[in-house]
């Protein structure tokens, strides 16, 4: 979105002005670029640039926001990913709409390209920290962007750190592809690597009689993938709350009739790609209702897995496309 407000920046006016080692650009007149062989270049962070066909893009969404054409794929989805998650958590939360991350935009009179170019830049909430505008952060939120920044070992730069005009929207990778640092970065946030804090434990939302929803239709699909005979309907009535009772007691849990932790636990079943079945329906219905579009027909193909990546890597979890407990909990908080 910075782009569209720097076309028309009175401030800017046409100057383009270069500096810093980094080559940071500061210019007016940035207009879309067409995909020719004869553009290909790298963005001015030194990543490959292009259109959405020739930049390896996967989806990001993150709390209520998806950024429209996503971001790099990889080590680079998995930091800026963690960046907007921060963000959202501790800064503000995204809003829906606000939040651009992939688009292809070179700079007028120059053949340098916007980081966004290569998808590796993201904007969040950007009609709220516009282009140019300084101080649209309160001091307490700009204490979690600088603890953010830190967590990142300066693989991530913001805009409102240009020491020109100031892109308060915006967060991009600051080091060139193969730095040993990205990987470094990407793997302690996919929760290997040593020094490392212990993962959290999965957190799950307990379910009761009364609810009703996306949670009560994976309760009920994985009820009936351990063979308890109910009808998915999205509500946790009696008939419900008496099978979850006699899951309970067969597994030797308290028998309260509640899907919480313990119960969620044991009810789930990890699903690849391979796997069918009604466990693999309540997977697929899940990533639907979190944006991940997919027919719900039990088999766990390809897309499947590929839906499962990309909302593995916009929780921060290891995008492995197997739905395990932790992506259970995720997909069901
Ligand atoms: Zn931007």
């Amino acid at each position: 979105m910075c782009e569209l407000q720097e076309t028309t920046s009175p401030s800017v006016g046409r100057r383009t002005l270069i500096r810093g080692a980094s080559g940071l650009l500061i210019g007016g007149g940035l207009v879309a670029a067409t995909a020719t062989a004869a553009q290909a270049a790298t963005s001015q962070n030194g990543w490959s640039a292009g259109s959405s066909s020739v930049v390896p893009l996967s989806t990001l969404s993150v709390g209520a926001a998806t950024f429209p054409a996503g971001v790099r794929r990889g080590d680079v989805h998995i930091v800026l990913g963690y960046v907007a998650r921060r963000f959202d958590r501790e800064v503000e939360a995204l809003v829906k709409g606000w939040c651009w991350g992939h688009s292809y935009r070179v700079i007028s009179g120059s053949t340098s390209l916007s980081n966004h170019s290569s998808g590796t830049a993201i904007d969040l909430n950007a009609p709220r920290h516009p282009l140019g505008k300084s101080g649209t952060f309160s001091a307490t939120q700009r204490s979690h962007i600088r603890s953010i920044l830190n967590s990142c070992n300066g693989v991530v730069r913001w805009g409102g750190d240009y020491s020109g005009r100031k892109d308060e929207m915006h967060f991009e990778i600051n080091v060139r592809p193969g730095d040993a640092r990205l990987a470094a970065l990407a793997k302690r946030i996919g929760g290997g690597g040593g020094g490392t804090p212990a993962p959290a434990p999965v957190a799950w939302t307990t379910v009761k009689r009364g609810a009703s929803g996306f949670r009560v239709t994976a309760i009920q699909h994985l009820l009936r993938q351990r063979g308890y005979s109910l009808t998915v309907d999205g509500s946790f009535g009696p008939t419900t709350q008496s099978q979850v009772i006699s899951f309970q007691r067969a597994k030797g849990l308290g028998a309260d009739g509640i899907v919480g932790a313990k119960t969620w636990s044991a009810l789930v079943v990890t699903v690849k790609r391979g796997s069918n079945g009604q466990a693999v329906v309540a997977a697929q219905k899940l990533l639907t209702h979190r944006g991940y579009s997919l027919t719900a027909d039990g088999v766990f193909g390809a897309m499947t897995a590929t839906k499962t990546q990309a909302f593995q890597q916009s929780r921060g979890l290891t995008a492995d496309g197997v739905v395990g407990a932790r992506t259970w909990a995720k997909l069901t908080a």
